[in-house]
């Protein structure tokens, strides 16, 4: 008799390593699990903003996969997935053998499309900076130790079909923390967004964000630009569509999202954008055996806005969505009973850190309008991110995804 082929997840990070250890969970030994992921570390991605100052070094921040897999019964396996073959039932992998499968978790992130704009980005003929991957906050890292040597104007920014806007504000306020700890305080800061508003978050705002960004921002004098297109980045410049040039000596900007290569291969797995759509069980809506979580789901906006803004899919929200995933999958297979939420009941939590400050923001649905949108700002916030990142360390090391 053929082994059974079992559930495989491709990608672990939030949503797939969730999805995994929840999988063990709800499966008896007898259903085989397999990971696949390029990379054999898994990266606390919210404290790349901090790499680049040297308040984290990796091995504060990450963890290796293997061992974690090894100890829950899991098969890992490093390596890159290139495309889906839906018909057999196999991850098609780079170099080696095809793994077959009863039911696909797909969880692999956004690709970082920096080749969206010209001159965007670390790597290639780039010239801005990314905190979007533990390589790229190493470069911003040696990039700051340059700057700090020979200071000059500072942006900071999203870039138009980006989402991740809570990383470009994080990444900003420590920046301009950053600037006074080192005297440079006349250097004009400017900060660049798609977003319709300052505070907006690709969520139509959170409580009064809008108002307490604008003054946060009047207080540090920082410029925020919003309903802002980058044209194009040069060394020691972005333009903007509209003709505005901006001097950069420091240039952070996180780049459009789409979907990842492998999962755009397919004709029918995936939007124009490289996204995944699903039902309320985390179902591909036309492939059955396919699920997915993560930023890989395609969500859309709540608003149409002037230049192109995604919704922001946050750790939170991945793990959430990977559970429902993991369960449903569970329940396919006999061993739990079936489970929904709808995207528009999904909510979040996020910290954004300002150095030696920050914001909380709470809300019970990221779509639509919230009942109880909550915004604290404060120092607390920044003790509160510590907090977090300890804890998630500490828990998801040893694959405690359930507290
Ligand atoms: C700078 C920054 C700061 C952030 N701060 C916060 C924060 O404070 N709070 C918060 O909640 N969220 C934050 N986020 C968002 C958070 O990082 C994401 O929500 C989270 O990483 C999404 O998890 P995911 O598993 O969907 O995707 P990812 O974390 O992108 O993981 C995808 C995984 O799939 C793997 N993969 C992709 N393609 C393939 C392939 N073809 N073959 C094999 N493996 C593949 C990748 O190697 C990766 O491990 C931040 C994001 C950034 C960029």
């Amino acid at each position: 008799m053929e082994p059974r082929r079992g559930v495989v997840v491709v990608g672990s990070s939030f949503a797939g390593l969730t999805g995994a250890m929840e999988l063990r969970r709800h499966l008896g030994p007898g259903t085989p699990i397999t990971v696949v992921d390029r990379r054999d570390h898994f990266t606390f991605i919210p404290s790349l903003i901090w790499v680049p100052f040297g308040l984290r070094e990796p091995e504060q921040i990450t963890f290796p996969l293997a061992p974690l897999y090894a100890r829950h019964g899991i098969d890992f396996v490093h390596g890159e997935a290139v495309g889906f073959d839906l018909e057999a039932r196999a991850v098609e992998m780079e170099g080696a053998a095809a793994i077959g499968y009863e039911r696909l978790l797909i969880a692999t992130g956004p690709r970082l499309a920096f080749d969206a704009i010209e001159g965007l980005g670390p790597e290639g003929a780039g010239r801005t900076l990314s905190v979007c991957n533990l390589d790229h906050a190493l470069d911003a890292r040696a990039a700051w130790q340059r700057f700090v040597e020979n200071p000059g104007p500072v942006v900071v920014g999203t870039a138009q079909g980006g989402s991740c806007f809570g990383a470009s504000y994080e990444f900003l306020l420590n920046v301009r923390h950053q600037m006074d700890r080192h005297g440079l305080v006349d250097l004009p800061v400017t900060f660049i967004t798609a977003e319709p508003f300052l505070g907006h978050f690709g969520l139509n705002g959170v409580g009064d964000s809008a108002s307490k960004i604008e003054g946060l921002f009047d207080r540090l004098g920082i410029e925020g630009i919003a309903n802002a297109a980058i044209a194009a980045a040069r060394p020691g410049e972005i333009e903007l569509v509209g003709g505005r040039v901006l001097p950069a000596a420091y240039s952070m900007i996180v780049p459009p999202f789409r979907g990842v290569e492998a999962v755009r291969a397919h004709p029918t797995l995936s939007d124009e954008s490289g996204w995944i759509p699903v039902t309320d069980e985390y179902r591909h809506v036309e492939h059955a055996d396919v699920y997915a979580a993560g930023v890989d789901v395609a969500i859309t906006p709540p608003a149409p806005t002037l230049i192109p803004a995604g919704v922001p899919k946050t750790g939170y929200m991945s793990e959430h969505m990977a559970k429902v995933a993991a369960q449903n999958i569970a329940a396919d297979l006999g061993g739990a009973p079936r489970r929904s939420v709808p995207l528009d009941e999904l909510g979040a939590v996020c910290v954004l850190d300002g150095g030696n400050t920050g914001v909380i923001l709470k809300t019970d649905r990221v779509l639509g309008d919230a009942e109880h949108p909550h915004l604290i700002a404060g120092p607390q916030a920044h003790w509160a991110k510590i907090a977090f990142e300890k804890y998630f360390m500490a828990t998801r090391r040893r694959g405690f995804v359930r507290v």
